[in-house]
């Protein structure tokens, strides 16, 4: 185990914060990562994972530079299974994307399993236990506390938590998925909705991953000592097929020579890097619809990450582009933002891609309010998403296979320096 890495992470909401965690962590993304990575030392000692995911979630950095950045140093070969990583974000963005309805089942399952907390007294007493941490299961209830104190989770304390939460507390996977997203820093919907189904055995069918009190016990390093764990169960029950993929729609072109509103959201907070051809900007604003990700009240640690992460994202592209910017939230302020774009002038929006989840349906209702006020709706897609994304067909393994050639159109020279 390593110790140069640091051990605790201060999860600052800016680009200069990400960038320094990443050169930190690069040294270590090879056979650190490869032969640590599973083990969950616990909030004090984060030094064998990138704890990126904050960040690359709201795109202060990017995929491809988090690619760069380590195939600076090494060959893919030796930093492969750190880069698969990466590419698993990808891949889920892109497999949501092309079934929009898996997102919107959720919500409304979410929704009655939250009504059913109110009208059934044992499931309240059994949620409530879990997202409070008291069932009496330690690692779980440790896991709660530092979910809702820190806004953070390891990837394996990720999987245990909802394994023990849907198969041995046998609460609604929706009601679980939903804590994650209202605490997560990193909270993403595809992310985080598609793993939960993985988990249950939703995704993969028939497939679903099951705790077990030995695995949690070596790879806490003792840490906990669960007892009670469901180690015998199938996956949840599903009557759901799913849509036939629908495969994304080609990025509308920039309209030429126009004065533009940009608008920047959490999907990208590094939008000085966009292409806006000949568009000029007169205007910059933020939107913020992060208390949507449930119709419950979101953790102060995730809701900070967002409003700080959009602000540091304001003010790197008003430097860059002059002017201020206007920070809008919620859902009321889509006629506002529109006024506020034709009063600078604009004739056109521009937004980086909205991909699916709780923000999709307000950003089609702006780009319906914006062409009723004759103003075009533009949205800009980065070509990770691009080239990536209509490879998210099937499962993770062909996708996999695609990592190679996907590093290549992106400009990587494979081979690398080690
Ligand atoms: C039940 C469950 C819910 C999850 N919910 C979310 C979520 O809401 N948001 C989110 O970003 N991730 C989610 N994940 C995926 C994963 O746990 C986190 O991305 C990862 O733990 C972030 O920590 P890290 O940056 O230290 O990861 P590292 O291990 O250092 O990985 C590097 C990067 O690769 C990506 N990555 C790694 N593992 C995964 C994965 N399994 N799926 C997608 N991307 C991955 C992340 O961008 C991460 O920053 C969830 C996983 C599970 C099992």
């Amino acid at each position: 185990m390593t110790d140069l890495l640091t051990r605790t992470i201060k999860f600052d909401a800016t680009r200069k914060a990400g960038l320094e965690r990443l050169d930190s962590f690069v040294p270590f993304a090879g056979t650190t990562y490869r032969t640590e990575r599973n083990f969950d030392y616990g909030p004090a000692n984060r030094s064998n994972v990138s704890a990126l995911s904050p960040w690359v979630r709201h795109r202060l950095l990017t995929e491809q530079e988090i690619c760069d950045r380590v195939m600076q140093d090494f060959a893919l070969s030796s930093t492969e299974k750190f880069i698969q990583e990466v590419f698993w974000r990808t891949y889920w963005k892109g497999w949501l994307e092309m079934r929009p309805s898996v997102w919107s089942i959720y919500e409304t399952d979410r929704m009655a399993a939250l009504k059913r907390t109110q009208t059934n007294a044992n499931m309240r007493r059994d949620y409530t236990a879990a997202i409070e941490g008291n069932t009496g299961i330690d690692c779980l209830d440790a896991w709660a506390k530092e979910l809702v104190e820190t806004g953070y989770l390891h990837n394996h304390a990720r999987m245990w938590f909802a394994s023990i939460w849907m198969f041995t507390l046998r609460l609604d996977w929706t009601l679980g998925a939903d804590f994650f997203l209202r605490h997560l820093m990193d909270a993403d919907a595809a992310s985080n909705t598609l793993s939960w189904r993985w988990v249950g055995g939703l995704q993969t069918k028939g497939k679903h991953y099951l705790a077990r009190a030995s695995n949690i016990r070596k790879f806490t390093d003792g840490r906990f000592d669960p007892q009670g764990l469901t180690e015998n169960a199938g996956p949840l029950p599903d009557d759901f097929a799913f849509d036939k993929p629908v495969p994304p729609e080609p990025p509308t072109p920039l309209p030429l020579g126009k004065k533009a509103m940009l608008l920047i959201t959490e999907d990208d907070c590094t939008v000085e890097q966009l292409n806006f051809g000949a568009i000029e900007i007169c205007s910059i604003a933020t939107w913020n619809l992060s208390d949507l990700r449930s119709p419950l009240q979101i953790g102060d640690a995730a809701s900070d990450f967002t409003t700080r992460a959009l602000a540091n994202a304001a003010s790197r592209a008003c430097e860059k582009l002059g002017g201020n910017a206007t920070a809008f939230t919620g859902n009321d302020a889509i006629e506002n933002m529109v006024t506020a774009a034709s009063d600078a002038g604009a004739e056109c929006l521009i937004v980086p891609f909205t991909a699916q989840g709780w923000a999709r349906a307000p950003m089609n209702q702006l780009a319906a309010k914006c062409r009723e006020r004759g103003i075009a709706f533009c949205e800009i897609q980065r070509n990770w998403d691009i080239e990536a994304w209509p490879h998210a067909t099937k499962g993770f393994f062909p996708f996999k296979e695609k990592i190679p050639q996907l590093m290549l159109t992106a400009g990587f020279d494979i081979k690398g320096k080690r």
